[in-house]
């Protein structure tokens, strides 16, 4: 019977971890060993609202004290500068896969032309607004939302909390990991010390220091789908920049780039692969397209792919120890809640007794999440017309889909039907995070051609029109993230739903 937990690593996925084991298994001694002079890796500042939602219902962390902590701006969808319109946006939650029910056909067939404001979140996306106004004038926020976190602010304000909680620390560096035929038997501090658990979270980011070098967990490579493997960071304070609601994601010659609005900064970050450019060619056209920003001295190497297993003996992995793919999506802290809970819940239905068959849907669950997060970003790359290019054709010639090819098929044959959802919910058991919304939405948005294609009655576009429109009109008069940071941090604000 697991007793006591050793957490490896204090970055935002050890710390995520470390605080869901104390909350969901009270009887359990948690323990987190981490390296100050290695530290965290400084990003991860996109997140998607399942994030939210693990800080605030499954970790209960009160929202006005997250807020005064960590300081987050709102993210309410991504904004693409890809594909061959000028931009489109990408909300959290469905806009083509609906339909009006005096309109013969959903969303998506209205959109050839004019793609935006199709409902009230991608009209305030348009409009650069963060929430729609109530008749009071205060800003309508529903459910918990996606975040734009500062990582380092994220990480402290998840130390701070853990602190509170009885969440030992030690700070020490591991220099060596000790294995038997139960997985690692013991980790060995600097100072010659040694640490056990009954179980071990490797959070030691790309590192991987149990679950890839100690117990040498052979890596799957996506390298066949998603080319990028750099990128540059940079950032500078903010003056008078407007503070955007939403991740942008631009086009670039050799991948694409970030810009993350925070209050009083603005983070960019270029992800390429440096197949087709060299680090010192990235950073030239970084600065050239972004002159105020400081791009950090060295270019973050990564790789995307997963581990074969997530979970091997005694030892979960968890965050960047076992898995990554690269960040266009934003997907890393969405699926390390998701890791988190899944071992929380298979522990207690275990009674702290895990068997072979629970590992095993572990490691399937979360080989499959990966899998489809590979395969929804390739999309991304595989129709991305925008530039004619050496990164670019190759993307668009030789990117592998894989296993969403009879999805991509009926597509280009039917065009933005919801009815290919059967086709990716029999790939993926029903289960995937984006959805058949997302697909659509970047097929669409990136136009991709379809054969069959009965014309649009006029009429009927007149009428699909006249609703943007209308979601247009009441965007206008919603908040920007300026406006509506000014109400969240007033003393009298109160969140719906936070702990006393
Ligand atoms: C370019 C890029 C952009 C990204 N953008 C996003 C994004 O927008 N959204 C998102 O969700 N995710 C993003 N990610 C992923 C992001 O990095 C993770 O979500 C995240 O911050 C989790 O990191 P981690 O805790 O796994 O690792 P880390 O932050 O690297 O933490 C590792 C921990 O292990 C400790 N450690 C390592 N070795 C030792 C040792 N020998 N002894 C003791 N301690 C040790 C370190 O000190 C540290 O505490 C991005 C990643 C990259 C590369």
């Amino acid at each position: 019977m697991i007793k006591n937990v050793l957490v490896f690593g204090a970055g935002s996925a050890g710390l995520m971890a470390a605080l869901a084991l104390k909350r969901m298994l009270p009887q359990l001694d948690v323990d987190v060993v981490r390296s100050p002079d290695i530290g965290v890796i400084g990003v991860g500042e996109s997140t998607t609202p399942q994030f939210s939602a693990f800080l605030f219902e499954y970790l209960g962390i009160s929202r006005k004290r997250f807020y005064a902590l960590a300081k987050p701006t709102w993210k309410t969808g991504i904004h693409f500068l890809w594909g061959p319109r000028e931009n489109f946006e990408y909300p959290f939650e469905v806009q083509l896969d609906a339909q009006y029910g005096d309109l013969s056909r959903v969303n998506g067939y209205y959109c050839e032309e004019e793609f935006d404001s199709v409902n009230l979140n991608t009209a305030l996306m348009a409009q650069g607004k963060a929430f729609a106004a109530g008749p009071d004038g205060l800003p309508q926020i529903a459910g918990f939302g996606a975040l734009h976190l500062f990582n380092p602010y994220l990480v402290k304000a998840l130390e701070t909390i853990a602190i509170e909680r009885g969440i030992r620390f030690t700070d020490a560096k591991i220099t060596a990991v000790n294995v038997g035929d139960e997985g690692v038997r013991s980790l060995v501090l600097m100072d010659g010390r040694q640490m056990t658990a009954d179980l071990y979270i490797d959070a030691s980011g790309f590192k991987s220091e149990l679950l890839g070098k100690a117990l040498q967990t052979p890596f799957v490579s996506y390298g066949d789908s998603l080319f990028c493997d750099r990128a540059i960071v940079g950032s500078w304070d903010r003056t008078n920049e407007f503070i955007y609601p939403y991740t942008v994601a631009e086009t670039m010659d050799a991948g694409w780039c970030w810009q993350i609005d925070h209050e009083h900064s603005v983070n960019r970050g270029y992800v390429y692969s440096s197949r087709f450019l060299t680090d010192d060619e990235a950073r030239a056209e970084f600065l050239r397209k972004n002159p105020k920003a400081t791009p950090w001295e060295h270019a973050i190497k990564f790789r995307s792919g997963r581990l074969s297993h997530s979970w091997v003996k005694n030892v979960i992995g968890i965050g960047n120890a076992c898995g990554f793919v690269e960040p266009l999506e934003a997907t890393a802290l969405m699926v390390t809640a998701s890791q988190i809970q899944t071992m929380c819940t298979m522990l207690a239905h275990a009674q702290l007794q895990p068997s072979p068959a629970m590992i095993g849907l572990f490691n399937q669950i979360f080989s499959e999440s990966w899998d489809h997060i590979r395969d929804f970003l390739a999309v991304h790359y595989r129709f991305n017309t925008r530039l004619q290019n050496p990164f670019w054709t190759t993307c668009c010639n030789e990117t592998g889909v894989s296993s969403v090819q009879p999805l991509i098929d009926f597509y280009t044959e039917n065009g933005p039907s919801g009815l290919c959802r059967h086709l990716l919910n029999s790939t993926f058991g029903g289960k995937t995070q984006f959805g058949i919304e997302g697909f659509l939405t970047m097929l669409v948005g990136m136009k991709v051609p379809y054969t069959n294609r009965a014309p649009i009655l006029p009429n009927e576009l007149a009428v699909f029109r006249e609703r943007c429109n209308a979601n247009r009109e009441i965007a206008k008069r919603g908040l920007s993230v300026a406006e509506a940071l000014k109400w969240v941090k007033h003393p009298g604000w109160t969140w719906n739903g936070d702990p006393k």
